[in-house]
């Protein structure tokens, strides 16, 4: 069952075909109930980390005066209106914030409160509906000692105050955590203290921490995508000798090769939106935004990591943090910069081929010049530990894999298609006439987002048509991207810079498919996620008509399954695009789930089908399609001993954030292998989060 099944309790309604909407009508048309997502309490295991605190504090003893005086109380869902706030870019104390903590406080004079004594932890933008009026919403961190030492007239108010479980809660203990580089050097100085004098090992000024160059374990990275780069930098930083591996090349060569595809038709096979330094989001948006605990021990520490190589301190404090294209490409420059001043031998444009493998066990890599198309030149290279982290394009390794019969497990994922509409328009649909305050990234307010989710529950005869659809990946002020690796395969995704200035708001809206979708166009066993991906990907080249030029459709015919007309509205795509019908990708019950969910979202965001909301063909690779089962503890595969599949590819992140998450877990689990850590990876990086399906 999806994530998203599971956290929403049906609350059913039945769509008619002839009161559905009369304007669209479906000639294959069965009863389809639409269910609408409903918050149900979450108990046990089920429940999120900040509801098992809530219940923590509500059952524990009321605190006294002396642990009121002490320490911290974090302030939370503090709203302060837009026209008394100085924007979103604004992270510091406004007069308005101060009087809402003066009012929680209930402190007469907000004007007396020292804005020294309070830290901004979280600012988001609250535009919904339900609200009054839009709001800025903030949590803010309140140091009782300073605050005593500069305004000690607010001693009997903090007395007075009583904690208000998720608004007002009380911290015995400012919650600091380093970034990762900090974090290892904290470990192993811990380590290293108890460590009995003549071990081997030996301490370099600066922290860093080196293993003799003879004992060195020899540890491949394979991909240089958020998981590998992070994989690489904890076994770096525990003393391993680390050769990252990249088929795709650094980001100013691909930079380039991006724009030779986009002005001149050339596709480089191992050097595009999906290969190459950074992996398949660094030419993205860039959103930082994950489903596995936005303050989490783990998070964290990859958030302060990205702010240590030039991320700006704002992702730790906006609500939906993004970088945008254009910050991540010198903050993967920075990274790359630090890897080497660590000894990692970093190699571009090399493809591994084959796993070298002996007595069951990997014992190195097969590689070849990503540029030379007759491999002449490849190479066998011996290491103690592979680590695979070459994201869900990779299908020539899944491939390769089964040759060494590597268990591959088929999983769900979603597929779909990229709609994009006007900026201005979802704007307008999210703002009202807050909308002017938008003024393309410059303004008060952020480019407007949505997030739509919608259960659907058809009877189709041959396929269980109970699958989410949902919104997915939105970029506002963004562009359509095209993610082939293969000219023959055409698929779409989206990016946008920092930003966010773009005349155009892009989105995945993807249904979820499992092995009964696969069977369904006859693809079976454990790559018959990817051969779908595949066949679908290869309609859409054929719909276009080849040259990458995408088959589109805007969203009125798309539910009318009608050829939209030869004025097409425009697309941020640079390729070009072709009137098509879109439902000629699909199984009918896919191209179902989406119209009906359309017709849902429409309703949630009134104007959400227009004329000027145009569909691109087609969106597949949303997760990895296939998962390979590895220890829990150990992160090494099940199947064949020495190797470490991590990542998107391997089934276990979907998005920035959780990749790397996922990479970092792994570094610390293959470093205690190699025994170049002792410690317990628990108490340091919190739990391991496994991300499974979860998209970002
Ligand atoms: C256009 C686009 C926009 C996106 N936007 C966002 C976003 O805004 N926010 C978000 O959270 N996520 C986004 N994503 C998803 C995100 O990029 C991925 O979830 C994430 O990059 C996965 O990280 P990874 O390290 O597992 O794999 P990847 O990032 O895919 O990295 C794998 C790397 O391995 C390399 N590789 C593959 N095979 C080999 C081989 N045989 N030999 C050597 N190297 C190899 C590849 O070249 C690649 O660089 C986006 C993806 C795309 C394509």
């Amino acid at each position: 069952m999806s994530i998203v099944s599971k956290l929403i309790t049906p609350l059913h309604f039945t769509l008619n075909p002839p009161n559905c909407s009369p304007k669209y009508p479906f000639s294959s048309f069965k009863p389809l109930t639409v269910q609408c997502g409903k918050r149900t309490k979450r108990t046990g295991k089920q429940r999120y980390p900040s509801e098992k605190r809530k219940l923590k504090l509500k059952t524990s003893d009321p605190l006294s005066v002396e642990t009121k005086l002490d320490g911290f109380w974090r302030l939370s869902k503090l709203q302060v209106s837009v026209s008394d706030d100085p924007g979103k870019d604004f992270l510091g104390l406004c007069d308005a914030l101060l009087q809402e903590i003066a009012k929680v406080i209930k402190f007469p004079v907000a004007s007396m409160l020292p804005p020294e004594a309070f830290t901004v932890i979280r600012k988001s933008f609250d535009a919904r509906k339900m609200q009054k009026e839009p709001t800025f919403v903030y949590t803010v961190e309140m140091d009782v000692s300073k605050l005593l030492r500069l305004e000690p007239r607010t001693w009997d108010f903090i007395c007075e105050l009583e904690p208000r479980t998720g608004l007002i809660d009380h911290m015995p203990y400012e919650r600091v955590s380093g970034d990762l580089i900090g974090i290892i050097n904290d470990s192993r100085n811990a380590s290293e203290a108890t460590d009995s004098v003549g071990s081997g090992n030996h301490s370099f000024p600066g922290g860093l921490h080196k293993v003799p160059t003879a004992e060195k374990p020899k540890v491949a990275v394979v991909g240089s995508g958020p998981s590998g780069l992070f994989a690489a930098l904890v076994l770096a930083e525990f003393g391993a000798d680390v050769t990252m591996m990249e088929r795709g090349q650094a980001v100013e060569q691909r930079g380039r090769d991006i724009g030779a595809l986009i002005v001149r038709r050339i596709l480089q096979l191992d050097s595009n939106f999906c290969f190459g330094e950074g992996g398949a989001g660094t030419w993205s948006d860039g959103k930082l935004v994950t489903r596995i605990g936005r303050n989490s021990r783990s998070v964290q520490a990859v958030m302060k990591t990205l702010v240590r190589f030039g991320a700006p301190d704002s992702i730790l404090v906006d609500g939906k943090p993004h970088l945008g294209t254009d910050r991540l490409i010198p903050l993967l420059r920075n990274f790359r910069q630090h890897l080497q001043e660590l000894g990692v031998s970093i190699r571009f444009g090399t493809r591994v081929d084959d796993l070298l493998v002996e007595n069951e066990r990997v014992v190195g890599v097969n590689v070849s010049d990503s540029r030379e198309s007759l491999l002449l030149d490849n190479q066998n290279l011996k290491y103690d530990a592979v680590v695979l982290a070459v994201g869900h394009s990779a299908r020539d390794i899944y491939q390769m894999l089964l040759t060494h019969e590597v268990d591959i497990v088929p999983k769900d994922f979603s597929v779909g298609l990229r709609v994009e509409h006007p900026q201005e328009l979802i704007n307008s649909i999210q703002y009202s006439e807050l909308s002017d305050e938008v003024l393309k990234g410059r303004g008060k307010v952020p480019v407007a987002d949505y997030k739509i989710v919608d259960y659907v529950d058809g009877n189709n005869s041959s396929v269980t048509t109970k699958r989410s659809c949902y919104s997915f990946c939105m970029c506002p002020g963004g562009q359509v991207v095209l993610t082939s690796t293969k000219p023959s395969e055409l698929c779409v995704n989206g990016m946008s810079f920092s930003r966010r200035s773009s005349k155009w708001a892009n989105s995945a809206l993807v249904v979820t498919v499992s092995a009964e979708d696969f069977s369904s166009l006859n693809f079976q066993g454990p790559l018959a996620g990817v051969d779908f991906q595949r066949e679908l990907e290869q309609r859409a080249a054929l719909l276009g008509g080849g040259n990458f030029v995408v088959p589109v459709q805007t969203v009125p015919d798309f539910l009318e399954k009608k050829l939209s007309a030869s004025t097409l509205p425009s697309s941020s795509y640079r390729l070009g695009v072709k009137a098509a019908n879109l439902h000629e990708l699909f199984p009918s019950h896919i191209t179902e789930a989406l119209q009906h969910s359309i017709l849902k979202f429409d309703q949630e965001l009134p104007g959400f089908i227009s004329n000027n909301a145009l569909l691109h063909g087609v969106e597949t690779r949303t997760s990895s399609p296939v998962q390979i089962p590895r220890n829990v503890e150990t992160y090494e595969c099940t199947s064949l001993k020495g190797l470490y599949p991590v990542g998107e590819g391997a089934g276990y992140a979907g998005g920035i954030v959780s990749a790397a998450v996922d990479g970092m877990f792994a570094g610390f689990a293959l470093a205690k292998s190699l025994g170049l850590y002792q410690g317990s990876m628990e108490s340091v990086l919190g739990k391991s989060q496994n991300a499974g399906v979860a998209n970002y």
